[in-house]
């Protein structure tokens, strides 16, 4: 089974995504790490995130790079929203991203565009969002949690910048495909989040076996 989780940073998907995961017992690959770590060699190299060549050099980092916590800093994410819109980078991380999908026994990934590009035939497919105002506060919280100050206002205004820049983008912008079920965690606890995504699953499997052959 390929669960397609998708949606805005701080929505909530990448929590949605690990307990689903955890739940059917399916392997995860949050897939915005991935461009982070492109993100994060761009600037320890010294490069141009704005030029795709630069950006599409720095697409062959190491996997242990993926468990490095500045990748999942604010600073990284920024970059990442902008090597993120090149082509060619989106190119050369689509094989690695689809592979996982596909893997025997199914696979549950997260990011903006894997139930429209990288999982169009995912069995349930997911997207997540929460006002903006919500997410800033998410965020706004954690970073606090990590002793880092700053005001709510720059955290939605830096969240506005990003959706805009991920949805606005020529090539996979973010958006809700077709046959996506919304879940919006605005008002909603992780638990009972995660309680209302593992019913859609439910009802997505039960669809399945009960169509006619
Ligand atoms: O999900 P996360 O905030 O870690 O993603 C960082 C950035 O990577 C996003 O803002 C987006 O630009 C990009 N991304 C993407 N496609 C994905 C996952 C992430 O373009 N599937």
């Amino acid at each position: 089974m390929i669960i397609a989780v998708d949606g805005p940073a701080a929505s909530g998907k990448g929590t949605i995504a690990r307990a689903l995961a955890r739940h059917y017992k399916l392997p995860h690959l949050d897939t915005g790490l991935l461009y982070r770590a492109v993100a994060a060699t761009v600037l320890r190299e010294d490069l141009t995130p704005e030029k795709e060549a630069d950006a599409v050099s720095a697409c062959s980092f190491e996997d242990y790079l993926l468990e490095d916590p500045w990748l999942r800093t604010d600073e990284v994410g920024k970059i990442a929203s902008v090597v993120s819109a090149h082509p060619l980078v989106r190119a050369a991380l689509l094989h690695r991203q689809k592979k996982f999908a596909h893997q025997p026994g199914g696979a549950v990934l997260d990011g903006r565009d894997i139930g429209t590009v990288i999982a169009p035939d995912a069995n349930v497919k997911l997207f997540v969002k929460a006002t903006p105002m919500i997410r800033a506060q998410r965020r706004h919280l954690e970073l606090r949690k990590n002793g880092i100050l700053t005001s709510l206002d720059k955290v939605l205004s830096d969240i506005r910048a990003r959706d805009e820049r991920d949805s606005k983008r020529s090539e996979a912008p973010m958006t809700q495909a077709a046959d996506a079920v919304l879940l919006d965690t605005s008002f909603l606890s992780i638990d009972a989040a995660v309680q209302r995504a593992i019913a859609i699953v439910e009802a997505a499997k039960a669809k399945t076996t009960s169509a006619p052959a």
